[in-house]
């Protein structure tokens, strides 16, 4: 990324929307005959809702899935026809204004279901909408008891809004050996029977991946489109889609034996050279991140050499050590690479006990954002 572009801004947010369609169409055909649909709540994981699924249609995804009201509108307003699912289901008295843009409530509890049916009898409105049937999570969606009740009255046309969409979600598709995933995939196989003729839908990006017998008509992936690993173990397959770069403020000689940070936390055991990069906690460089004596910290490319963040991370500030990059190879205004070049979202995540997801959501507003076709 051209630095001359804007010298000006203390940090920049490359997205990568060309890695972002890559990885949808490489999901699309894992998917096979089911259809794959795009998850793009949270700010599309922080990468943004709007370029996000404006290059995601244009490759031919036609579903979406956000989790609040004002993601679903944001989205109807730029992708008119799309197919959008509100996974957080109904507030209480907005059937009107979710049905009015077109968008399909993820209907979870019995409240969530008499209200949206309340609202089709009233109005003669199609309503279409999403049952979530909760198999072992124990967070959103019907449970098998209720399932069993709404079921009989679906199919006797009882109801009036249109179901579109039977789904679950798997609580530890990350660890596919964990017993829990088949003692969902099995519940959620058998209740879909007393559905028929709707679409089901189970997994998210790590079900995708580890269970292709469970892809049903339609999958959910999220952090896989942006690149981040849905699997514990084992290679990620999905590209890079955010690079983070942080502008170094200034280059320091410090002894050994001075202390780098608030909390004095880490001692200097050689004469050392840090740079201190306009980046914190507060870009979403989680403070957890950080070094001590005891811990070694997140990582950054310096002028092609991984280096270790030294001491404590500041809000808007952080060290890097270092001393074994060429003294002519890195100067004040430098971009140091935070993710990316080998560093993942993942890798950040790891020195900071968390997971990529929270990396990626938790980037923060200060970073100027460029997109890449
Ligand atoms: C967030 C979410 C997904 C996507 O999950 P990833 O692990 O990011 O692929 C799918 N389904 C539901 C219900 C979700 O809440």
């Amino acid at each position: 990324m051209s630095d001359s572009l804007s010298p000006e801004a203390t940090g920049l947010l490359t997205v990568n929307l060309a890695a972002l369609v890559a990885n949808w169409q490489s999901l699309a055909k894992r998917a096979g005959s089911a259809q794959c649909a795009a998850v793009v709540k949270a700010d599309a994981y922080g990468i943004g809702l709007e370029q996000a699924a404006q290059a995601l249609a244009k490759a031919g995804c036609d579903t979406f899935f956000v989790a609040t009201f004002d993601e679903a509108l944001r989205l109807r307003t730029i992708l008119p026809t799309v197919t959008i699912y509100l996974l957080n289901g109904l507030n209480p008295g907005t059937a009107e204004v979710v049905c009015g843009i077109d968008v399909r409530p993820v209907l979870g509890s019995m409240a969530e279901f008499d209200e949206w049916e309340a609202h089709a009898d009233e109005t003669g409105e199609e309503a279409p909408a999403a049952l979530h049937i909760d198999t072992g999570m124990n967070r959103h969606g019907f449970s098998l008891a209720e399932a069993e009740s709404i079921a009989p009255r679906l199919v006797s046309d009882e109801i009036t809004f249109t179901p579109t969409l039977v789904m679950s979600h798997l609580a530890c598709a990350d660890d596919p050996e964990h017993a829990l995933n088949r003692q969902q995939i099995d519940a959620f196989s058998a209740i879909i029977k007393k559905f028929p003729g709707i679409p089901a839908s189970l997994c998210n990006s790590a079900g995708l991946l580890a269970f292709p017998d469970a892809h049903f008509d339609l999958v959910r992936p999220g952090i896989s489109l942006y690149g981040g690993r849905a699997l514990n173990t084992g290679e990620n397959p999905m590209q890079p889609v955010v690079k983070l770069q942080a502008r170094v403020v200034t280059l320091r000689e410090a002894k050994a034996g001075t202390t780098v940070g608030y909390g004095a936390r880490l001692k200097l055991m050689r004469d050392s050279r840090l740079a201190i990069i306009s980046a914190g906690y507060a870009d979403g460089i989680f403070r957890a991140a950080g070094s001590s004596d005891n811990k070694k910290g997140a990582e950054a490319i310096v002028a092609g050499v991984r280096c270790n963040i030294a001491g404590r991370i500041s809000m808007d500030l952080a060290a890097i050590d270092v001393t074994d990059v060429p003294v002519d190879k890195v100067k004040r205004g430098d971009l140091v690479t935070l993710l990316g070049d080998g560093i993942s979202a993942d890798d950040l995540a790891g020195h900071a006990r968390t997971i990529g997801y929270e990396v990626l959501t938790s980037l923060g507003r200060r970073w100027k954002r460029i997109y890449t076709e």
